[in-house]
């Protein structure tokens, strides 16, 4: 049977490139960056190197790049390491729940967090994040792409705006990273997020920008890696991946490789719409219909920008789980909600907070191509889908009163 890999946003194969740059850190290249000897110096300059490359990713200096575990820890170290009992947070309601349950966790310590809502697009109208800015505001953390809808955050006009609220801002990237340039100069953000796994690079290896002078607390401590900004002995094999990863990617925003992703998508998501009783989460703005401020005018008349690889749709008169199993046992792995949930049977928080009903978002899948995707596996899902669709709704009674 035909395999078709379509939940590149839970996580990516490595590529080759990236197989071949780790091998020999495993066993030839195994020493401790922090030893003084030859394996150590060894282990070091690799490190440093792959820090360039990461500078270079993020548009920074090498001394502003801290290496840690991915995403979690990424998102976890901004929250819990310069927010102090009597801080104000604002963030998002869609984050991922690495940023989440942090908050929720540090309302115990006396720091209060508000939660701005999307507007029904899924994107986040900048003047919400103004409007919820305090004095007490000390970090603003809005994600760069969703990982459930794909939709590219206003991110530049959340950086201004925190940059005159006088608040430290993170930006949790892992989804955007390797799918739109990364400019943290031009995001205007203190700190960023991003996990080499989501971008063709290994498992358990993440970096975090740090703007010189951002005071930021360790969450790990013990020795001095890392400048002192996180504790552990570098994973060397991951982290000299992930600098190929970054290098791959870095490519592959100049080689042409978005735009076929984009097209290969677009042919997906409109293929897919052909089903009768589905649509698309996160890409027409909804017409608000009142005349509001700049950014919902702008909303309403532009299509919501979204990562070349993701869709989103809901089906009507179907569980989008008995869809996810349909589909894999016909080959095709796609994700009926954040894969980072999987097992849970509630449904998003990300469509429920852009207004979906509970039926609605259980209904929905995501699609997330990899950067390898090809015309084929479009051809096959578009082969599979309508057929699992069709069937799994002539098992529900409910479709046989109203799609006849
Ligand atoms: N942030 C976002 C937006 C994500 O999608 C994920 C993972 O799905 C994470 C953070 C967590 O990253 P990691 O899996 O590297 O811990």
């Amino acid at each position: 049977m035909r395999r078709v890999y379509m939940d590149a946003n839970a996580t990516t194969p490595l590529l080759p490139e990236v197989m071949e740059a780790m091998r020999p850190y495993w066993m030839e290249r195994f020493g401790n960056a922090s030893s003084i000897h030859l394996h150590g110096q060894q282990a070091r300059a690799s490190v440093d190197r792959a820090r360039e490359t990461l500078a270079e990713f993020f548009n920074c200096h090498a001394a502003e790049v801290v290496f840690n575990s991915g995403g979690t820890e990424g998102d976890n170290t901004a929250i819990c390491g310069l927010l102090r009992p009597g801080d104000h947070f604002v963030t998002t309601s869609i984050e991922h729940s690495a940023i989440l349950e942090a908050a929720r966790r540090l309302a115990d310590k006396g720091i209060e967090t508000t939660f701005v809502a999307p507007r029904p697009s899924g994107l986040i109208d900048p003047e919400e994040i103004r409007r919820a800015i305090r004095p007490q505001t000390r970090l603003i953390s809005v994600m760069l792409a969703n990982n459930e809808t794909g939709v590219l955050q206003p991110i530049e006009e959340i950086g201004e705006i925190t940059r005159t609220g006088g608040a430290f801002f993170h930006i949790d990237a892992v989804q955007g990273a390797g799918k739109i340039n990364l400019d943290v100069r031009r995001f205007g953000c203190h700190l960023a997020t991003i996990s080499a796994h989501k971008m063709h690079g290994p498992n358990g290896v993440g970096a975090m920008f740090v703007r010189r002078g951002t005071p930021i607390e360790p969450l790990l401590v013990g020795g001095s890696h890392e400048r002192r900004r996180r504790a552990g002995t570098e994973n060397v094999p991951g982290i000299v991946g992930f600098a190929k990863a970054a290098d791959l990617a870095m490519q592959s925003l100049e080689d042409g490789t978005i735009p076929r992703l984009a097209a290969l998508r677009d042919r997906l998501e409109a293929g897919i719409l052909r089903i009768p009783g589905t649509g698309v989460n996160g890409a027409q703005a909804q017409r608000m219909g009142a005349p509001g401020p700049d950014f919902r005018t702008w909303e309403s008349t532009n299509p919501v920008p979204r990562v070349a690889n993701t869709t989103n749709i809901w089906f009507d008169h179907l569980e989008g789980e008995a869809l996810v199993i349909a589909l894999d046992l016909k080959g095709v792995a796609v994700s009926g909600g954040s894969a980072c949930h999987s097992g849970a049977t509630e449904p998003s928080h990300v469509l429920m907070a852009m207004g979906l009903d509970k039926t609605r978002a259980r209904a929905s899948l995501r699609f997330s191509l990899l950067r390898t995707t090809t015309e084929a596996d479009v051809d096959y899902v578009l082969q599979v889908v309508p057929e699992a669709v069709e069937r799994l709704r002539q098992l529900s009674p409910v479709v046989a009163g109203t799609l006849g």
